[in-house]
């Protein structure tokens, strides 16, 4: 199923995230963490791809169709283009669409720093365009309530957004965040520049100070003091630091659902725990918001 028909249907999408093992690991390491997460019931599973583009050691294919054929749940497969031919995208559409996976998450990547990006793709809107030509296919697409670290300013962020919206995006996914004043602003607009398709928030529950740590840097997120607090805090203390942060996600996530937002994507770092923990504690609000939608 195409996910944009889940949007149609209910108010909000529940998903996850997970990343693929490491090549030299088997795949089979990932079956009990997929095991775990079909038991919350998500909407559909999401499946990063590996920043190098190169297809003979990305995982992400597999991972995707093993999450749709043995696990019985929705995929999304993510797909970057920067380092990637028009021959390497090709290879896995098809091989996707023969696994029956109708979803990816069409993406640039980040601009390599070693090496010369191939060039025949620059942005996401370009990858968009060409997936569409092919059928077939359900396309989610990234966006930032901060802006994006390459783009001048959030204002010209959301005009490349707009772009990639109309090259065909079905739905949007966002960029972790740790203040839902952002995501707020953003969605005000992100309306006024005419993107009025679904906009899942993306949530990262922190599980690891220094984990967190690299990921803002990569990102650029803005930490707000009260999560500096719990992170500082509980740093020695696993267990602590992790209960900490699935409150901390819960408390952003009830926020974001009573202000109708119409998904959350939560970055799962395939810890079973956290996902566990965080669904269980939302899922009285998340029944509720999809009741009302059966009743208007
Ligand atoms: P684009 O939409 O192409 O934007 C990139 C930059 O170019 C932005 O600054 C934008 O403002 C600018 N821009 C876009 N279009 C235009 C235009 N027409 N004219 C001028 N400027 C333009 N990375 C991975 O390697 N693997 C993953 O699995 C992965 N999953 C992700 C999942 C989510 C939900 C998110 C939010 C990000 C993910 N990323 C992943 C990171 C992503 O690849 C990087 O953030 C990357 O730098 C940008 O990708 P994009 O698709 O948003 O690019």
């Amino acid at each position: 199923m195409q996910i944009i028909k889940m949007f149609e249907a209910k108010q909000i999408v529940f998903s996850f995230e997970i990343f693929p093992p490491k090549i030299t690991s088997p795949i089979e390491t990932i079956y009990k963490t997929l095991a775990a997460l079909q038991d919350l019931k998500p909407d559909y599973i999401s499946v990063t791809y590996g920043a190098g583009g190169n297809i003979s050691d990305n995982r992400t294919s597999e991972l995707s169709s093993l999450v749709k054929n043995k696990y019985g749940i929705e995929s999304l497969a993510h797909l970057t283009c920067i380092n990637s031919s028009k021959v390497a995208v090709d290879i896995i559409l098809q091989n996707l669409k023969e696994q029956g996976v109708e979803n990816i998450l069409a993406l640039r990547g980040d601009i390599p720093k070693q090496i010369e990006a191939i060039g025949e793709f620059n942005y996401a809107y370009e990858l968009i365009e060409y997936i569409k030509q092919k059928n077939g296919f359900g396309i989610a697409a990234a966006c930032y309530p901060e802006g994006h670290m390459d783009a001048d300013s959030l204002q010209q962020d959301i005009e490349a957004l707009k772009i990639k919206v109309d090259a065909g995006t079905d739905y949007l996914i966002t960029q972790l965040f740790f203040d839902n004043n952002y995501f707020y602003d953003f969605m005000d607009l992100a309306l006024q520049k005419g993107i009025d398709i679904p906009i899942q928030a993306g949530i990262m529950p922190a599980a690891n100070k220094r984990q967190i740590e690299r990921i803002v840097s990569l990102c650029g997120a803005a930490v707000p003091n009260k999560f500096i607090k719990i992170m500082n805090k509980y740093e020695h203390d696993q267990q602590a630091l992790q209960d900490a942060g699935i409150a901390y996600a819960v408390e952003q996530i009830i926020d974001l659902i009573s202000s109708g937002v119409r998904g959350i994507h939560l970055y799962t770092m395939n810890n079973p725990y956290i996902a566990r923990k965080i669904t269980e504690n939302i899922s009285t609000v998340l029944k509720f918001a999809n009741n009302r939608k059966d009743i208007d």
